[in-house]
């Protein structure tokens, strides 16, 4: 059995082992019963063990188990517009000169805020059948210079399997580098330390082509010996790490908690890259989503609370035009700018909108509307 099966068989997926840990028992305990038969529910133990079982409102709990608000009929499957990006099935051409795909559908722990919850430890049905025929659109487009590998969290794949996507790619002299996206570092981090064939099968392609990591840190939580090890081991290995993190609200909506989040991973290594707005994804946007306006706010007081290089990130949300960075406010408006865009004449464009105080997403953006 490989390293990774036997973490991945060790993760805590019965919901009623959860509810036991943390002493959770009557209607509440039914009601996550019942969240957890759409939304799975998995958390290895080393995560689960972050979890202050005292404090109802723990971060890390509220990042892994269910709630009742989930079941929530509100929010949208696909906030992004990843449907309308996809080529072939898993393959997305998200951006003129980026490709992503969905590796897997699995992960070892299942985030509450996940905006692919549609797919995500549900369905196979979005994830890649065939690395060639991936391979084949990349090389027939020599427009895409860099290379997405998600999922689902792309670690969770086998060895095998992660080096038959880097065989395929590496060769192309169009890609500049290629991106892993995984939340291992942070929630299964032995997986990365204990495992020195992954380390050497990303040291041997990256010295071909260079791997980046992008990892999911939320909380000051999540940093500890483990993970901070597991960073460690990748930029040994010859892997620059990247940080994205999402605002939520209960988790990380407070401008010290972010800023020592995000002056804490400079420390170990994981620089600050993006910081998310919160999607209107079904199952996530009541119980974590953060009204712009107040977003703003606490993004700018982490900002002077940060050092120059906690605070290189740009704080974003991921439209179905385009990736749109939050800059600041004008008198009474919003300023934004297309940071990614999806169409070239929005290509870094600039736009201001009057925004509601419980707005959390962008509607009716001036000039998208022949878009959608
Ligand atoms: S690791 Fe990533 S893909 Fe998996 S549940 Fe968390 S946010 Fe979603």
């Amino acid at each position: 059995m490989s390293i990774l099966q036997g973490l991945l068989d060790n993760c805590i997926r019965d919901i009623d082992q959860v509810l036991s840990a943390l002493g959770i028992t009557g209607e509440e305990a039914d009601t996550l019963r019942k969240v957890a038969k759409r939304y799975p529910v998995s958390i290895p133990p080393y995560y689960l063990n972050l979890i202050d079982p005292s404090d109802p409102e723990d971060p890390i709990r509220r990042l892994s188990v269910p709630s009742a608000v989930e079941d929530s009929v509100h929010g949208h499957e696909d906030t992004s517009g990843e449907s309308h990006n996809t080529v072939l099935t898993g393959v997305q051409h998200k951006y003129a000169q980026t490709a992503l795909v969905l590796t897997t559908s699995q992960c070892s722990m299942y985030c509450r805020h996940c905006f692919r919850k549609r797919m995500v430890g549900y369905t196979h049905d979005e994830v890649t059948k065939q690395i060639l025929g991936m391979a084949e659109y990349v090389k027939a487009h020599p427009e895409i210079n860099n290379i997405l590998l998600s999922g689902g969290d792309a670690f969770i794949n086998e060895n095998d399997v992660i080096r038959e996507y880097l065989d395929h790619l590496v060769d192309l002299p169009q890609l500049d580098y290629i991106r892993f996206g995984t939340r291992t570092p942070v929630v299964l981090p032995m997986r990365i330390y204990d495992d020195p064939e992954l380390l050497d099968i990303l040291r041997e392609y990256g010295s071909h082509k260079q791997i980046y990591i992008v990892t999911h840190f939320d909380h000051p939580h999540e940093i500890t010996e483990e993970s901070k090890r597991a960073v460690r081991a990748l930029i040994e290995a010859g892997c620059p790490v990247r940080n994205q993190a999402v605002l939520l609200k209960g988790v990380n909506d407070d401008p010290e908690v972010l800023a020592q989040l995000l002056n804490s991973l400079t420390s170990i290594g994981a620089l600050p890259y993006y910081v998310f707005q919160c999607r209107p994804a079904k199952g996530v946007l009541t119980q974590f989503q953060v009204p712009l306006e107040r977003g703003y706010e606490i993004v700018s007081k982490a900002r002077t609370l940060c050092s120059g290089q906690a605070k290189a990130f740009r704080y974003v949300l991921s439209h179905v035009t385009g990736k749109i960075e939050i800059l600041g406010r004008l008198g009474e408006e919003m300023v934004f700018r297309y940071h990614q865009s999806k169409y070239r004449e929005n290509d870094e464009r600039l736009f201001t909108m009057k925004l509601r105080e419980d707005q959390c997403w962008l509607e009716n953006i001036p000039g998208w509307e022949k878009h959608s």
